[in-house]
């Protein structure tokens, strides 16, 4: 049982539990379990983080405790998350990522990733968890100290690997209208840079970089939205696109001032990505809508479920050779790219799809299979959680329900299903459901939210 680690490394209150100190001792244990044996060809770790106030505190007690353990370390700045992947799949051994994602400016957070920028499997965390907690980080001589460089060429590199992936020449002749929110997240430094080389038109919101977030909270949530939506409506413009902190994630709202539901994207580029490779794997996890299912049957693809966390669904694409995943929040994955949620690359397939089909975006999500949904959370102490998920588990299935806990709780119901899991991150409980009416969606989500508060009692 992991200790420090969620579901994608460790997120907690900056400088009050993830403190300098706690930051530089977690990286020392990270350092020793790569077995930085070979002195003369020092491991070489990647770190970048997001724009939160407290990120440059943590990475420079990350930086020490690297260089402490003999790791080299390359700074790659403030950048994406998918920028700091990209970069250590090509160049690097590991990787470092300052980053509480979409969370509120006072949390921050470490992700570790492996050599091919994928978050690190359970068995590698438990392994720095023992070395942090029996405190037996290796400290090398002061001969072997690593060597600490800078790459600040990165980012122009990860643009121009996006723009090469996309039909750059139909997305300039569509002279496409783009509001862009980057939440004064890390997005600040690539996507408006990208929309601009597109030949889009483009209207900034909150892009100037900035930890406090004064514009908007960092989750790209409709609520959080409300003058994105706006200025899309007002300036007549065709697409809306927003990013969460770390700048993985890419939220749309269409040319009529709809925000897009994560699904729906998803979906969307699903059918693109099959009808150009007549077929392939699509990796998501047991939280999307059927109507990923319903696309694969379509176009000639097939669909593998996971467990929800967007480093197990890169792990099944870069093992299985699949051709595209994601997951129902907007973070897709691209695995020729990045082996973990990508933005830029999300943004600009989207906007390739309406240059190329001449159709608004409203048009395009209205020819997806209709599907309705709802999303409740509900807090719930993390020491609980295993407990009211069992006693859900047998409940539902007493009531002669099918049921699959590849996560959570699954619940089939003859007009939809309905998944109660716990958060790997946060002290909540997240219920999802799915049915063919809003009403069935809401009353399956209340429903699932009821048996959490039974049991949590
Ligand atoms: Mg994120």
């Amino acid at each position: 049982m992991k200790k420090l680690f969620g579901t994608f490394g460790v997120r907690r209150t900056a400088n009050d539990v993830l403190t300098p100190e706690f930051a530089s001792e977690l990286a020392a244990s990270y350092g020793t379990v790569l077995n930085n044996d070979n002195e003369s060809s020092p491991i070489k770790i990647a770190i970048g983080g997001d724009t939160r106030t407290t990120t440059p505190m943590i990475k420079h007690a990350i930086i020490a405790g690297l260089l402490s353990s003999g790791c080299d370390v390359i700074d790659l700045g403030i950048l994406p998350t998918p920028t700091v992947q990209y970069a250590v799949r090509n160049y690097y051994d590991g990787g470092i990522i300052i980053t509480a994602s979409h969370n509120p400016p006072k949390y921050n957070g470490i992700k570790f990733v492996d050599e091919f920028g994928i978050g690190l499997d359970d068995e590698t965390e438990i392994a720095i968890e023992d070395v942090y907690f029996n405190k037996s980080q290796k400290r090398v001589s002061w001969k072997n100290i690593g060597i600490l460089y800078n790459n600040d060429k990165i980012i122009d590199e990860y643009i121009e690997e996006v723009l090469k992936r996309v039909d750059t020449n139909a997305i300039k002749e569509a002279k496409l209208k783009v509001v862009l929110d980057c939440g004064s997240g890390a997005g600040c430094f690539t996507a408006p840079y990208i929309l601009q080389k597109l030949g889009c038109e483009v209207i900034t919101l909150n892009c100037q970089a900035d930890g406090f977030f004064p514009g908007r909270d960092p989750e790209p949530i409709e609520d959080n939205l409300h003058d994105l939506i706006a200025t899309v409506k007002d300036l007549n413009a065709d697409i809306g696109i927003a990013h969460d902190g770390d700048a993985d994630r890419t939220i749309c709202i269409d040319e009529k001032g709809n925000f897009v539901l994560g699904d729906k994207s998803f979906t969307l580029v699903e059918k693109q990505l099959l009808k150009e490779n007549d077929g392939g794997l699509i990796v998501t996890t047991v939280a999307t809508s059927s109507a990923i299912y319903d696309i694969a049957k379509k176009y000639n693809g097939s669909v593998l479920a996971t467990a929800v966390g967007d480093l197990i669904v890169a792990r099944e694409l870069k093992e299985r050779n699949g051709l595209f995943g994601g997951e129902e929040n907007g973070g897709l994955i691209f695995p020729d790219f990045v082996y973990g949620r990508d933005a830029a690359l999300s943004a600009a397939k989207i906007l390739e799809i309406i240059a190329k089909e001449q159709k608004p975006l409203s048009e395009l999500i209205s020819e997806l299979p209709v599907y309705y949904s709802e999303k409740m959370k509900i807090e719930c102490e993390d020491d609980i959680k295993q407990k009211v998920m069992d006693k859900i588990a047998k409940e539902v299935s007493t009531l002669g329900y099918d049921i699959d806990t590849t996560d959570g709780v699954k619940i089939f119901k003859d007009d939809g299903w309905i998944i109660i899991r716990p958060s790997g991150t946060e002290p909540i409980f997240r219920c999802f459901s799915e049915s063919n009416s809003q009403e069935a969606a809401t009353e399956g989500a209340k429903w699932g939210i009821s048996l959490i508060e039974k049991y949590k009692k």
